[in-house]
């Protein structure tokens, strides 16, 4: 697979250059570009933006998206901030070091957040999403791990990261270009979340430490990261072995700290180092803004952190990319200001009310079977009821909704219990209550729709995997 593998439509259209609308064309100016070259020669202005903004405006409708996580809308204040702020480069602390003051500070309020115990000798920074920040969390893992075995004379070479089969993609990256061999602990109808149980079975004195994730990417179920700290008590008393958690709340921290304050998932828990979120996701940001805090500078080893000049001084830094927008972190910094506690804790409690309403609503179809109901974080599965139908099944549904705009993704669950099929509906900001009648309207006529035919949809069951 190359990175920019070439759609069947593109590939039919590839040699055939854009063309414009004559309407836009400029005196003089040619009425086509190259699609898959450079033009030669300049365009105007408007032009140009003409091209890219019809092009652009092909793309989905992201409020009908029920698929994705990630925010697509801002007030207007942020939209001029965005503006304002499109030339601000975060790596650039000498230059722009207010950005860089800002930054400090909000990682400092998650570490606030999140209970670490003294939040000013926590560390953090942003990163571009919660794929850097898990990054960054498995390498400070792996470092802490190598220096510990080198110290006992131990060979370090062969170090493992325990994790659910339910993880997001990110973290078999981690593993995969970080040479960590990746153990995942299936989940199982028993089983549906990684909660300890059979834990003994995965860590070893090579286990760098164990993924505990708040709000799993294919259900949206909180890990109980008190329980799975208990299992790491237990192999401690027994083995010796200290093993330390790293929790992945890309969703789930921003969203736990506000509507279920009392679940003790964060720092204080005493296994948990580190944690991530996406600013993106819960955190209410436009694409582009991670977080990650680890609970006191100890845990972040050393020789990982690089010195940048900073003010005539110079500023410690821990990313894989160098230039990187710094818009992002400012727009952090504005919800955090604009909302307060209480604005987040409103926010997500009605996006957590409109998941609970949809999913009972679903669940009382006799067609499907809830997965959960949605009040870890605002997102909930479902399967289809066994025996309800042998003509079609959640894919050709995805498929239908699909024609009426809605992006409702149906996916094999992950290994072990990859023959089950389920939907799932991600609740966003602005996802209103309104909007989920009308989506269950549709979703009702088109289960009518599918339940009137007499004989099966055409090819049952198109194996697809998801990754969002
Ligand atoms: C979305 C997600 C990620 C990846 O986050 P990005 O911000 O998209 O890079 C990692 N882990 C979990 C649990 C997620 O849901």
């Amino acid at each position: 697979m190359t990175p920019h593998r070439i759609s069947g439509q593109q590939r039919h259209r590839k040699a055939s250059p854009v063309e414009l609308n004559p309407v836009f064309v400029r005196p003089g100016e040619s009425s086509e570009v190259p699609r898959m070259r450079i033009p030669r020669d300049e365009s105007l202005p408007e032009t140009a933006y003409q091209i890219v903004h019809d092009e652009a405006m092909l793309d989905g409708n992201a409020r009908l998206n029920l698929a994705t996580f990630v925010g697509t809308w801002m007030e207007d204040e942020a939209n001029r901030l965005y503006l304002e702020a499109a030339d601000k480069n975060m790596i650039d602390k000498d230059e722009y070091p207010r950005t860089a003051e800002i930054e400090s500070r909000c990682a400092t309020m998650l570490a606030d957040l999140w209970h670490a115990p003294d939040p000013e000798r926590a560390v953090g920074t942003s990163t571009i999403g919660s794929s850097e920040a898990c990054m960054l969390a498995g390498l400070a893992l792996k470092r802490r791990w190598q220096h510990a075995r080198r110290a006992a004379g131990k060979p370090a070479d062969r170090p493992n990261l325990v994790m659910s089969s339910a993880v997001q993609v990110c973290w078999e990256k981690f593993c995969n270009y970080w040479d960590v061999e990746m153990r995942q602990v299936p989940v199982s109808m028993e089983h549906k979340v990684l909660d300890g149980d059979g834990l003994d079975g995965y860590v070893d004195e090579n286990t760098i430490g164990v993924v505990a994730i708040l709000g799993v990417t294919y259900t949206g179920m909180y890990e109980p990261v008190a329980r799975i700290a208990e299992a790491l008590d237990r192999i401690q008393a027994r083995t010796g072995l200290d093993v330390k958690i790293h929790v992945d709340g890309a969703s789930g921290a921003m969203v736990a700290p506000f509507i279920q304050p009392e679940l003790e998932w964060d720092f204080r828990v005493d296994r948990v180092v580190s944690i991530n979120t996406s600013g993106h996701k819960y955190g209410l940001v436009y694409p582009g803004l991670g977080w990650i805090v680890w609970r006191e500078a100890q845990c972040l080893p050393e020789d990982l952190v690089f010195r940048v000049s900073y003010l005539g001084g110079d500023m410690p830094t821990f990313a894989l990319n160098f230039s990187r927008p710094g818009a992002q972190v400012l727009l952090q910094y504005y919800l955090f200001l604009r909302l307060g506690f209480t604005g987040y804790r409103r926010v997500q409690q009605t996006c957590s009310d409109v998941a609970t309403y949809l999913a009972r609503e679903i669940g009382s179809m006799p067609a499907f079977d809830l997965w959960n109901d949605g009040s870890d974080i605002p997102v909930f599965a479902w399967r289809l009821h066994r025996g309800h139908t042998e003509n079609w099944t959640l894919h050709h549904l995805g498929d239908r909704l699909r024609m009426r705009g809605w992006l409702v993704p149906a996916y094999p669950m992950p290994a072990d219990l990859e023959e089950i099929t389920v939907q799932r509906v991600v609740v966003r900001n602005g996802f209103s209550r309104d909007m989920a009648d009308a989506f269950l309207a549709d979703l009702r006529e088109e289960v009518g729709y599918l339940d009137s035919l007499d004989s099966p949809m055409p090819g049952i069951g198109h194996p697809q995997a998801f990754h969002h």
